[in-house]
């Protein structure tokens, strides 16, 4: 280790590797067969159970908790994968504590849920680990089905159409497919290469083929797609960023933290991974509590979250919250940068607080200076090369029923489409849910 935490500037091998090992293992250690159990028990199988409604892909979770239960976690996770293909990915990364735990009646009643996102990944993985890919394709139809996007919508549509017996092809802009599964879900919610493994089993449905390099707007178009197959499925995710709109965000030193996140997802070595002594993230997204958290493991000094507004309107959850805060993570409400200093590199961020003055938000002119040497901005993604001649609202594509674009033959689901909440498990339901759109339509 040539580097500590105080060293100046931007540097990489901060922490031993030992350290760094140990700061980037998995957040929850995996139930073993008897913790499941254990937990399983504690489910009162509740009838109109509240955490399916919460569940965005509707998971019949009191079933597969008694699938677990009466010790068939293989049924289990048919369960859960008939209803989300990704249910092991969901199971590391979805927001439980406002989703299904969250509804969990012995939340209510106890402050403490059932422990479904951990129940689910014990069933989810236990299939995996044997290699069983449960669904079987239906007898070919003949139909050839355009999906642009290998994230979790894209995957999801994908499988329901190969289920069916319709023949897919993907297209992703990307060298490997998985999307934000593979190049922005923070290190510690998904190890192992996790990603990629759960890829390589969904595609054991076979039917699907996977053409990565290959990006819509650049070496295909709409158009073409639509004339060569029955139907297209956009799920090409916000590949764009907003900008900052602060005086020197020019600076060196100031960048994307979704590409910070993706560099330390694709790093085979953290320790070569260089991080700033002080770090400032701006936002208040999950982007931006990973972003800060993975900066802190790596070693930074202080590492300081600067979001516009309070605490309680902060899009990441409380629990995300806390989880930053325990890294040792600062947060600094009310307040927006109006200026990154330096002189060619960032020393630094000025800060002016804000209040709200009806529907909008104003500086208050109380300013001051945050020393940095890297600043990460996490303030959103924007859709990117929208195919013209797509009805677009809200900066993003609109679509009616289950992902119907304006253009006949063209769905769109995930982050890329206008509705829901910008979610794994919510792109995953919207794929699937196109998918069955689509077979319907290709179909009568
Ligand atoms: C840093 C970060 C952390 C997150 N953490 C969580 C979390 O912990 N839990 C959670 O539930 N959600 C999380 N999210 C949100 C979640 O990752 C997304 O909601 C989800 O990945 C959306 O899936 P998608 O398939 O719509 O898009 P994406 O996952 O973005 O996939 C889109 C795919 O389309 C490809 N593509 C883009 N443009 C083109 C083009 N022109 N041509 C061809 N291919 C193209 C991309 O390469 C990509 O593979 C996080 C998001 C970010 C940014
Ligand atoms: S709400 Fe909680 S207790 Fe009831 S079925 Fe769902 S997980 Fe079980």
């Amino acid at each position: 280790m040539t580097n500590s935490p105080f060293t100046p500037g931007i540097a990489a091998a901060r922490l031993d590797a030992a350290t760094l090992a140990e700061n980037f293992a998995d957040l929850h250690a995996p139930l073993d067969a008897h913790e499941a159990l254990v937990a399983a028990d504690r489910c009162y199988f509740c009838h109109d159970a509240p955490c399916i409604t919460a569940c965005p892909t509707s998971i019949d979770i009191p079933l597969f908790i008694r699938q677990i239960a009466t010790g068939t976690p293989e049924a289990a996770a048919k369960t859960i994968f008939d209803q989300n293909i990704l249910g092991g990915m969901c199971a590391r990364v979805c927001p439980t504590e406002t989703l299904c735990e969250q509804a969990c009646v012995r939340e209510a009643a106890e402050g403490k849920p059932v422990e479904i996102g951990r129940l689910q990944r014990y069933a989810t993985d236990t299939l995996m680990e044997q290699g069983i890919h449960p669904f079987t394709r239906a007898a070919p139809t003949g139909k050839r089905v355009a999906v642009v996007g290998a994230g979790p919508a894209g995957l999801a549509c994908a499988h329901r159409l190969a289920m069916h017996g319709h023949d897919v092809t993907i297209y992703d802009a990307r060298p490997k497919g998985g999307g934000l599964n593979e190049y922005g879900i923070a290190y510690y919610k998904s190890v192992g290469n996790f990603a990629k493994a759960e890829v390589d089993w969904l595609l054991k449905i076979g039917g699907i083929t996977m053409e990565t390099g290959k990006a819509l707007g650049r070496d295909i178009t709409l158009d073409a797609l639509s004339s060569g197959f029955d139907a297209v499925f956009l799920g090409m995710g916000l590949a764009g960023v907003n900008a900052l709109r602060a005086a020197g965000e020019d600076r060196s030193g100031v960048r994307d933290a979704v590409d910070f996140i993706s560099d330390l997802r694709q790093s085979g070595d953290l320790s070569a991974l260089p991080v700033g002594r002080n770090v400032v993230v701006i936002g208040g997204g999950m982007t931006a509590i990973d972003a800060a958290v993975q900066s802190k493991l790596l070693g930074a000094e202080s590492v300081t979250i600067l979001y516009r507004r309070g605490r309680d309107a902060m899009p990441a959850s409380r629990y995300e919250q806390d989880l930053a805060a325990s890294k040792g993570v600062r947060f600094i409400f009310n307040a927006m940068p109006v200026a990154i200093l330096g002189n060619g590199a960032v020393t630094g961020v000025r800060v002016e607080y804000t209040r709200s003055e009806g529907r909008s938000l104003v500086g208050t002119g109380e300013t001051f200076d945050i020393p940095a040497d890297q600043v990460l901005k996490a303030i959103g993604q924007t859709l990117d090369g929208a195919p013209d001649g797509l009805e677009i609202t809200g900066g993003k594509i609109a679509v009616s029923g289950s992902g119907r674009t304006s253009k006949a033959g063209v769905w769109a689901g995930g982050d890329c489409a206008a509705g829901g909440e910008d979610l794994t498990v919510t792109a995953v339901a919207e794929g699937r849910d196109a998918a069955e759109d689509i077979h319907a339509t290709l179909t009568t």
